[in-house]
Order: C-alpha cells, then sequence, then structure tokens
C-alpha cells in the first residue's frame, strides 16, 4: 500500500509483530531514529530499548532487545534476542529481574584494578539484565497512559 511501511520484528522464538504502519523509530545503538516509507536502503545495529511506531493513527510501543534492522523496499525487518508488546510484558517478572541485576550490581564491592576479565563480564551482563528490566516496566508504564488518554 502507498504510504505504509511493513514492520516485521522476529525473535528466535516467533514473529512478535507483522503490521502496516505509516512510521517506525527504532532504538539504535547510537541512538533513535525514524524511518518513514521510501527511506533508503539499510543495516543497522540496535539497542535494548523501546521501538515505536504508528499504526493507524495510533501511536504504539514494543520492547526489543539487542539485533539488527534491515530497511528495503518499504519493510523494517528487525531480527532481535526478545521482543514484546504492552501487554505481553510480565511486570512481576520484570520486576524480579531488576532486582536480582541491582544486587548483582551491588554486591561487587570495590572492583580490582585491572578488573578480571570474568569480572567486567558479569558486571556488564547484569547491566544489560537491568537496561532490558527497566526498559520493559517503562514500555509497560508508557503503554498504560496512552490507554487513559485515549
Ligand atoms: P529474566 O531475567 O526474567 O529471564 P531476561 O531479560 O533475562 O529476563 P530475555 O533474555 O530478554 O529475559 O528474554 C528471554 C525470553 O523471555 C524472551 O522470549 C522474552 O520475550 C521473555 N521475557 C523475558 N522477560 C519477560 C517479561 N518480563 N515479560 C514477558 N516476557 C519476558
Amino acid at each position: 500500500m502507498a504510504g505504509q511501511l511493513t514492520l516485521r520484528v522476529i525473535t528466535p522464538d516467533r514473529i512478535a509483530l507483522d503490521v502496516q504502519v505509516e512510521s517506525v523509530r527504532l532504538p539504535g545503538a547510537d541512538g533513535a531514529f525514524g524511518i518513514l516509507p521510501r527511506h533508503a536502503p539499510m543495516v543497522t545495529a540496535i539497542a535494548i530499548g523501546e521501538l515505536r511506531y504508528v499504526e493507524h493513527g495510533t501511536p504504539k510501543t514494543l520492547f526489543v532487545s539487542e539485533g539488527f534492522a534491515e530497511v528495503r523496499e518499504n519493510t523494517v525487518r528487525v531480527v532481535c534476542e526478545a521482543g514484546e508488546r504492552p501487554e505481553e510484558i510480565d511486570e512481576q517478572r520484570a520486576r524480579a529481574s531488576e532486582k536480582r541485576a541491582r544486587e548483582r550490581l551491588a554486591g561487587r564491592g570495590k572492583p580490582a584494578s585491572p578488573m578480571p576479565a570474568e569480572e567486567a563480564l558479569d558486571l556488564l551482563r547484569a547491566e544489560a539484565s537491568l537496561r532490558r528490566a527497566l526498559t520493559r516496566l517503562s514500555v509497560q508504564t508508557s503503554a498504560g497512559r496512552e490507554r487513559v488518554r485515549t
């Protein structure tokens, strides 16, 4: 359809989203950026974040984890570790994940210098886990606000 994009989000276990949209805002690894119909072809890395899109005039949000996005022939194809619509997000699970990650970060004590590789990796994993949990909670909360407004 003219003036529309196909937005498809693929994760290891399912197609999280396959919709016709007016615009997409991707959480790029170097910052968020927008895609409109007739965008030039490109491939880029995406970060843990909120993928925003406008479907039939309604702004919507999807949680996405790390991956890649390809834009080609009015199709935005996102392949990522996880993707969830706000209503699919289990709030209790995200809160439990947030708590675990915070405990891992708080329990580290004074880091050795130079930090051993294993410890540095644990730190990065805990930070990424915290980012996923907080972003899931944010996606859920902002969708709740949209519902109240409409
Ligand atoms: P957890 O610590 O709760 O496992 P995680 O951030 O490590 O969270 P991921 O590796 O991002 O989890 O995702 C693993 C799978 O679980 C994916 O299929 C993802 O969609 C799903 N998932 C993870 N957390 C949630 C959540 N809070 N609500 C719904 N699905 C979730």
